[in-house]
């Protein structure tokens, strides 16, 4: 019987990091998905490694806000109609955890993974020969309204008490930056700190191919199968059972799948969200990531050509892609840059693996033994994959953690 000592099921970003951070700590480890590293939800992201974030999306506190989002004009969220009552437990403690205190808290708790992304993947990217991948000119978050970018004041000065860098610009001075923006908007905000990934799947791979080279496994196989076989974890692979005396379940938002079956609930619920890429007009270019704050999309520049990103779906997970947010948006980002024609015939659909509170579960499960939880990192998958891999690693080998792991804890949704 194949044997290791740890298994990590799923190779999305978070899988991957951690399957180089145990391998690299001298660990016997098999990285097992189902279909290519990468593939899943880490494909698709806008690529921002966002070690600036402070809060949280949020329940909009407002009532126009929430009324413009239920009639389903808010570009911001969408909506399956039947599926908010599946998920009305999820969505209450989701409404609790956006109560400003709350919001606070949730920005202290996440501040030290927030704080080690950028440099956590600096350091994997460049033991892996990716650094090519990285783009370090930050993002701009842009406002077409005075009120809007007033909105932000109190982040921003939060941010300047914590030292993350940003510069705040004038519609000019943002075009200096990027001069293939049309003047629509009023404001920005330069997130200089940030890193952006330019191909999130070629990224993966690249970790994945550092992985191999540290004598790590990979294998097909599918995280359903995942049972005792005392005292081992078992998984059925393309190559015949592996075994192992610990497991990590990396399964972004499948994560339920394996889970259920060994009687774990969690309170995850899917974000889902779509891209789709452009090419740019002539000579147009762009050299961030930038948000339109107000019309709830990114616009990035990739590899595949412009990726246009959108907000926030509640939907099932399997459910039928309904890209209405896309072609909402569209009109607004077609403004802003000049979108050529789309490069493939259908958008792509993605979910975001979340928990109410906005927090990841990193660390062991009270049972069964040896099982570990990496999952539901939420809109900074991407961005914690590399610093949630340290983390774990450091955990299961009993190294001392570089934060302290309690808040992402899976005992908080007991309390
Ligand atoms: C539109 C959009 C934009 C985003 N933008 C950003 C951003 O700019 N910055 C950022 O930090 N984050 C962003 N995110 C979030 C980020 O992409 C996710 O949080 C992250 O990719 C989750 O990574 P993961 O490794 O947990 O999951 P995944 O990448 O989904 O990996 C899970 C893996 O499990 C595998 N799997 C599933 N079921 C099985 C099974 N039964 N057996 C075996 N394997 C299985 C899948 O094939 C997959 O490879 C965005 C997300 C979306 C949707």
């Amino acid at each position: 019987m194949a044997r290791t000592d740890v298994i990590v099921l799923g190779a999305g970003i978070v899988g991957t990091s951690i399957a180089v951070h145990l391998a690299k700590r001298g660990l016997s480890v098999a990285l097992i998905d189902r279909s290519g590293p990468g593939e899943g939800t880490s494909y698709g992201n806008a690529g921002i490694v966002e070690g600036n974030t402070l809060f949280p999306p949020a329940f909009p506190a407002d009532w126009t806000e929430l009324l413009r989002i239920a009639l389903k004009r808010s570009p911001a969220v969408n909506y399956h109609a039947a599926h908010l009552l599946r998920i009305a437990p999820w969505l209450a403690a989701f409404y609790a955890a956006s109560r400003p205190p709350r919001l606070i808290e949730t920005m202290q708790l996440m501040r030290p993974l927030f704080a080690h992304a950028v440099a956590e993947h600096e350091a994997l990217a460049a033991d892996a020969g990716a650094g090519r991948y990285l783009s370090r000119r930050g993002w701009l978050k842009l406002y077409r309204t005075d009120k809007a970018f007033a909105a932000v004041a109190p982040e921003l000065e939060l941010a300047a008490r914590l030292h993350i860098a940003n510069v705040t610009l004038d519609c000019e001075a943002a075009r200096a930056l990027e001069p293939a923006l049309t003047p629509v908007f009023r404001h920005a905000v330069h997130w200089t700190g940030a890193v952006a990934v330019t191909d999130p799947l070629a990224l993966t791979r690249a970790y994945v191919a550092r992985f191999a080279d540290l004598g790590g496994l990979i294998f097909t196989g599918d995280a359903r199968t995942l049972h005792r076989a005392n005292p081992y974890w078992r998984v059925d692979t393309a190559a015949g059972p592996l075994d192992a005396g610990d497991v990590v379940i990396a399964l972004g938002p499948w994560a339920s799948d394996a889970l259920d079956r060994l009687g774990v609930k969690l309170p995850l619920a899917v974000k889902r969200g779509y891209h789709r890429h452009f090419r740019a007009q002539g000579n147009a270019t762009l050299s961030r990531p930038v948000l339109d704050v107000e019309n709830g999309y990114v616009l990035a520049p990739m590899a595949q050509g412009i990726r246009v990103t959108t907000g926030v779906e509640f939907a099932p997970r399997d459910a039928v892609p309904t890209p209405v947010q896309l072609k909402h948006v569209l009109p607004a980002a077609r403004e802003l840059f000049e979108l050529g024609e789309p490069v493939e015939t259908e958008p792509w659909l993605g979910a975001r693996p979340c928990f109410p509170d906005s927090r990841p579960v990193i660390g062991r499960s009270p049972r069964p033994r040896g099982l570990w939880l990496a999952v539901g990192h939420a809109h900074w998958g991407l961005t914690l994959g590399p610093a949630t891999g340290r983390l774990i690693a450091e955990m299961m080998t009993g190294a001392t953690p570089f934060c302290d792991p309690k808040p992402y804890g899976v005992e908080r949704f007991r309390a």
